[in-house]
This record gives structure tokens, C-alpha cells and sequence, in this order.
């Protein structure tokens, strides 16, 4: 079996982005189906169970949920374990997929009495599809406007009780009426380190990985909060343990894949390196508009805010404020450059 390591080296951005890559497609089999199997998220499950079981004694559908959070955080996930729970299917679609309204019509139509539609990054739905929507989850009903001018006809139609579950990287964007409309909204957060050393034991559990506690741990600590990027990486660093090592995943292995992969030891990738480093360079620590930032560094202000900045605000490299962001003392001393004090907030 030959690697070519250097390829590797090459999409070593890739391997701590959140969205979804090519190489996640065996993704599905790690997935718990559970809630006793999805690993913390306390507060959200604590929750869901309640309003589960409590919908389960009524025999009515669950009320509609809107979960949000960066992306690779399981809300995909959750929504697949709220159905198990319910004992339901769940049909999938997203807010850019549905393209025009008889889309949304034909989803809706299809359901089954109790089913679940989950529509994955709803805030980037149509805004005029929306209102279809509004009756649809209110009243379990739409009313379909068919032809135009005077001979227009409207038809009501009745729909199965369902539950929308919707996930949003932004619920920001969501307008107030739809928002209004979840019964239940759930905020997932970045995982701890151990949290995601039990994940990457229980993925290489299934996927017949042999690893060491201390080597699962290097990979949790090392990817950035979130499940997607620790079973990336745990499969990543399974080919180095296989080549240049035996076959065992330790904690040495685990360093010396990731570091070649050129994730630091907070997790911080190249992008994550050039964007603290920019704000220190060009604008004295900040603060700095993010779409200035974005230009300066050539990326996209939305994977800025989505993808980089949940992290880096979360590890305290990066702080918000009203006029832009701001590099810590942190940041200065994790890059190895002096801080120059020039910073305008005491941080
Ligand atoms: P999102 O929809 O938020 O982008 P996904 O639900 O697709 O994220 O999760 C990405 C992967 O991370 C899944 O394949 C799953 O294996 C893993 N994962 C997510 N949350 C958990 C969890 N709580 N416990 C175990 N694995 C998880």
C-alpha cells in the first residue's frame, strides 16, 4: 500500500473544514441513532427528551424544531435521532435545493401522518416560499393559488400533522415569522475535548480502529470542537498509523499525523494562522470588519464568521466587538509574535 503523503499536505485546509467533503461519505455508519448514543449536547437532550416523551403520551407529532449551530456540530444528526425517538421517517431536503414553490408543495404533500421534513440550512430558503410555510406549520394546511389575474383559483389543501425540524448555521437570517413558528429551538455548542475523545473512540470502535486513550484524546483536542472534523481526522490519522506505524493509533502517531497535516496543538489550521495573524499585522490587533478581513485574507466572510470564528472565539484567540474583531494576548503568544499593547481594549 503506498500514500502519497504530500497530497495530503496539499488539502491540509480540508482536513479541519467543517462543511461536509468528499472523504465524509462514509459518514452515515458513525451517525448514533440514539439519544442515549449521541454524546453531549446535554442541555439539548435533556430537553428533547422531556418534550419526546411528552408528545409520545399525547400520541401527537412533536412540536417543530429549529436547531442551530456551526456547521458538523450533529444537527443532521439530532434530526435523525428525533425520528428514531418518535418513531417516524424523516424526509430531507435543504433551503438552497428547493427552487421553486411546487418543490416545497410536493415535500409537503408527500408527508405521512407524524412525519418529519427536515430542511437543512433553512435560512437560505426562497423568502416568498416561505409563507407556504407559515399555514402549512400552523394549521397543517396550504393554500395553492392556481393560474393568474381574474381566473386565478385558490385550492386549500389539508396536510398530515408533521414536524418541521429545521438547521440553520444563522438563525439570525431567519425572518421573525418563521422563527416564531418553532415551537422549540435548540442551541448546539462546540464539544469539549472529552466529549469528542469519546466520540473518536466510539468511531474507531466501529470502523475497527485500534487507538489509545491518550492518542483519542490528541485527536479531540485537536478538532476544533466538532464531531465532523474528529472522525475526519480520526480516519486521516489511521493511514499514518497504518504506514509509519503499526497499525495503532498513539498518542505519538496522532502528533505526528496532525502536525503534518498542519493542525497546531489548539487545532488552529493554516487559514486560522493567517487570519489572527493578519489582524496583527495589518490592523494592529484589531478591530477590523470582518469583510475587510475577508478581503485582506481573500476568503469569504461568511466561512469567516461561520467555520473559523465559532473556534477562535470560543479558545479566546479572538474577541467581538462593536467595531470589528480583535486579536487577544493569547493569539500574540500562540503565533510567537510580541504584543505590541496596541490594542484599544483591555483583553
Ligand atoms: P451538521 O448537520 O450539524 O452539519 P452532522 O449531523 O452531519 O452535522 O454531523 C457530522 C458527523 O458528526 C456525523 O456523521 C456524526 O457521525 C458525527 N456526530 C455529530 N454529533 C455527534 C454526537 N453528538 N455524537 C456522536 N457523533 C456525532
Amino acid at each position: 500500500m503506498s500514500i502519497n503523503f504530500s497530497e495530503g499536505l496539499n488539502d491540509a485546509a480540508a482536513i479541519t473544514s467543517s462543511a461536509v467533503q468528499p472523504e465524509d461519505s462514509g459518514e452515515g455508519s458513525l451517525r448514533p441513532k440514539t439519544l442515549n448514543e449521541y454524546i453531549g449536547q446535554k442541555k439539548a437532550k435533556d430537553n428533547l427528551s422531556v418534550f419526546i416523551d411528552a408528545a409520545r403520551m399525547r400520541n401527537e407529532p412533536l412540536d417543530h424544531v429549529l436547531l442551530h449551530g456551526p456547521p458538523g456540530l450533529g444537527k443532521t444528526t439530532l434530526a435523525a435521532v428525533i425520528a428514531n425517538e418518535m418513531g417516524v421517517n424523516m424526509r430531507i431536503t435543504s433551503g438552497p435545493a428547493i427552487e421553486k414553490p411546487g418543490d416545497l408543495v410536493a415535500m409537503l404533500t408527500n408527508l405521512n401522518e407524524g412525519d418529519i421534513l427536515f430542511v437543512d440550512e433553512i435560512h437560505r430558503l426562497n423568502r416568498a416560499y416561505e409563507e407556504i410555510l407559515y399555514p402549512a406549520m400552523e394549521d397543517y394546511a396550504i393554500d395553492i393559488i392556481l393560474g393568474k389575474g381574474p381566473s386565478a383559483n385558490s385550492i386549500h389543501l389539508e396536510l398530515p400533522k408533521f414536524t418541521l425540524i429545521g438547521a440553520t448555521t444563522r438563525s439570525g437570517q431567519l425572518t421573525a415569522p418563521l422563527r416564531d413558528r418553532f415551537g422549540v429551538t435548540l442551541r448546539l455548542e462546540l464539544y469539549t475535548p472529552q466529549e469528542l475523545c469519546r466520540i473518536v473512540e466510539r468511531s474507531a470502535g466501529i470502523l475497527g480502529i485500534e487507538i489509545e486513550p491518550d492518542g483519542a484524546m490528541e485527536i479531540a483536542s485537536r478538532s476544533r470542537g466538532t464531531p465532523r472534523i474528529a472522525n475526519r481526522m480520526l480516519r486521516r490519522v489511521r493511514d499514518f498509523a497504518q504506514v509509519k506505524a503499526d497499525g495503532v493509533i498513539t498518542n505519538a502517531v496522532a502528533d505526528m499525523a496532525l502536525s503534518r497535516l498542519e493542525v497546531d496543538k489548539l487545532g488552529l489550521d493554516s487559514l486560522d494562522r493567517r487570519m489572527l495573524g493578519s489582524i496583527i499585522e495589518y490592523y494592529g490587533g484589531g478591530p477590523v470588519g470582518v469583510d475587510t478581513l475577508a478581503a485582506t485574507i481573500n476568503e469569504d466572510s461568511v466561512t469567516l464568521e461561520d467555520v473559523y470564528e465559532p473556534y477562535l472565539l470560543q479558545q479566546g484567540f479572538l474577541t467581538r466587538t462593536p467595531r470589528g474583531r480583535c486579536v487577544t494576548r493569547k493569539a500574540y503568544s500562540h503565533l510567537g509574535i510580541e504584543y505590541s499593547g496596541q490594542q484599544e481594549i483591555d483583553l
